[in-house]
């Protein structure tokens, strides 16, 4: 049975955030409004319907883009650090209403209520991150070949950047987009997963007192809201030079074709299938506390949540053991209560995937270590909480090759050296996070090098989920290429310049080239 729900009013938190029962799902920043049909937003913590959204209609969009291409003619020409300025006024914003934006996201995705809180701040974090690049937008100088001239890069605006978020992180990835696209001098329009439009209606509602209260341009901030129809509007559209998206491979391959052909700019953050790597000299207890976290966290709905460990022969059983008593410690309930480690997942489409995955698992002739099921009863009405499954499987079945998203963690045993490890690990299409369990500095190095890992995140001795916003965020391969947050992910939301500037009184050519006239 579930323990208690610990109990807060979510009619409060609606009210701080400015939700209401029925909620304008497309907003230009400033006014609100909406056509389309209405849809619902249901929790999955207790299956009550939490508010409806008005769906955006082709019409709605196109006022959407109005404003939104009106604005950036404006937003491009403020100098870099004020629109810092405004990043770090949403940064205030923010923490201010973390604990109820928290709520909400634990209440909307079912994510645990640390998580919901953790997801805010790093919009915080990004914000802070966003407010020191805007002064640090730099481009290279370099010498020119040709006397008296100078050559330099700069970097300019893009104009509208069109963000499409999957519903696990509903509120942070939409952060991290916006708060470095703003100081990049792009403006932004949204749109959040069908799954998760509450969330975005409170963002979209703190902006909107920062916009208000220090007279921005309506249009710099910009909501939709609906299904895959209106993401494939914004993938359409050639008034957004990049499109970010978010979310299944599925989804990526779509959205990525589409702006090709009108050859736009894509950043893709898709699924991932991560593996952790347990070689003989890793440490047991970390290794057991670092793959149950990455597999059962956030229910296993973490594009980097651990989906395969990897674990040499010599380990293998009392990895397996240790990993079973650990299972059998799990309580999994109400995400708000935080004597719970595992909540559900987000509806029961997702439930559906996650039994049909067990099936295949046994059909291809693995074995169920802990065979997982839908668990029913009280605290469980909504039909969304599963019990985190282990199973004994192959490297190569097709159901290990894919990514489901739901707390199933695949066994692997491995025999020899690390570099068979290495083959198993990369040996899937996606390439978001991994990571090597090992006190042997050869062997971490070796998982580092070229011929290691081949994610856009390798880790030692820490597992495959959860990222810090100063590092580029991303994966290979069908997890897309993309990179966003830290670093340099930046340049990708503004578009390269070079200059040369002659200040000589003769107009010499490059390389050497005579070009005489009388
Ligand atoms: P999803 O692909 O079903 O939906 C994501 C978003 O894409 C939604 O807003 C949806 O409306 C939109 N969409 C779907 N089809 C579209 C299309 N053809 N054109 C335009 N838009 C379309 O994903 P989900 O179930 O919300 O999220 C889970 C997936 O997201 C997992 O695969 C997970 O790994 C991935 N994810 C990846 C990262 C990352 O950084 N790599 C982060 C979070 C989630």
């Amino acid at each position: 049975m579930a323990t208690a729900p610990t109990s807060f009013d979510i009619q409060q938190v609606l009210f701080q955030l400015g939700i209401k029962p029925v909620n304008l799902g497309t907003s230009t920043g400033i006014e609100r409004f909406s056509t389309g049909e209405l849809f619902d937003s249901y929790s999955p913590v207790n299956g009550q319907l939490i508010a409806k959204v008005y769906a955006t209609t082709a019409a709605d969009y196109e006022q959407v883009m109005e404003a939104a291409t009106e604005a950036f003619t404006f937003f491009r020409t403020v100098p870099a650090p004020k629109r810092g300025e405004m990043v770090r006024l949403f940064g205030d914003k923010l923490r201010k209403n973390k604990e109820a934006l928290g709520k909400l996201v634990s209440y909307e995705m079912g994510k645990s209520l640390q998580e919901g809180y953790g997801e805010v701040q790093e919009m915080i974090d990004i914000c802070d991150f966003a407010v020191g690049l805007s002064r640090q937008l730099h481009g290279l100088t370099m010498h020119s070949e040709r006397p008296s001239h100078r050559m330099y890069e700069q970097y300019h605006p893009l104009g509208v950047v069109g963000i499409i978020s999957a519903f696990n992180f509903p509120v942070a990835v939409w952060a991290w987009n916006t708060a470095l696209a703003w100081i990049c001098g792009d403006v932004c329009v949204w749109k959040p997963s069908e799954k998760t439009p509450l969330c975005g209606v409170a963002c979209q509602n703190i902006i909107r007192e920062v916009i208000q209260e220090n007279d921005l341009p309506e249009g710099i901030s910009c909501l939709i809201n609906g299904d895959y129809k209106v993401g494939e509007m914004m993938s359409q559209d050639s008034r957004i030079p990049l499109l970010s998206a978010t979310g299944s491979t599925r989804m990526g391959k779509s959205v990525a074709q589409t702006v090709a052909a009108r050859l736009g700019k894509t950043l893709l953050e898709l699924g991932g299938n991560n593996a952790i790597i347990v070689t003989p000299e890793a440490d047991l207890k970390m290794t057991i506390i670092g793959a149950v976290f990455g597999a059962v966290g956030t229910a296993g709905q973490r594009c980097t949540s651990t989906r395969r460990l990897i674990v040499h022969e010599s380990m293998y059983d009392k990895v397996k053991h240790a990993l079973i008593d650990a299972y059998k410690q799990l309580r999994i309930g109400n995400p708000l209560d935080e004597n719970n480690h595992v909540g559900p997942i987000i509806d029961k489409d997702s439930v559906a995937q996650y039994l049909q995955t067990l099936d295949a698992v046994v059909a291809e002739g693995g074995k169920l270590l802990i065979p997982g099921g839908v668990l029913s009863g009280e605290g469980y009405e909504s039909g969304c909480y599963v019990q985190p499954a282990i199973a004994e499987v192959e490297n190569a079945y097709a159901i290990v090759q894919k990514e489901t998203f739901a707390p199933i963690l695949y066994l692997i045993k491995y025999n020899g050296d690390l570099p068979n490890a290495i083959a198993l690990q990369n040996g899937v299409v996606q390439g978001l996070s991994s990571a090597i369990m090992t006190n042997n500095l050869r062997e971490a190095e070796l998982f580092l090098s070229t011929l290691g890992s081949d994610c856009g995140i390798a880790n030692v001795n820490i597992g495959t989920s959860g990222a810090e916003i100063g590092g580029a965020f991303g994966g290979e391969k069908e997890t897309g290429g993309g990179r966003e947050s830290g670093s340099d992910a930046w340049k990708v939301y503004m578009r390269r310049q070079t200059n040369t500037i002659n200040y000589s009184s003769s107009l010499p050519l490059a390389q050497g080239i005579k070009f005489d006239l009388n």
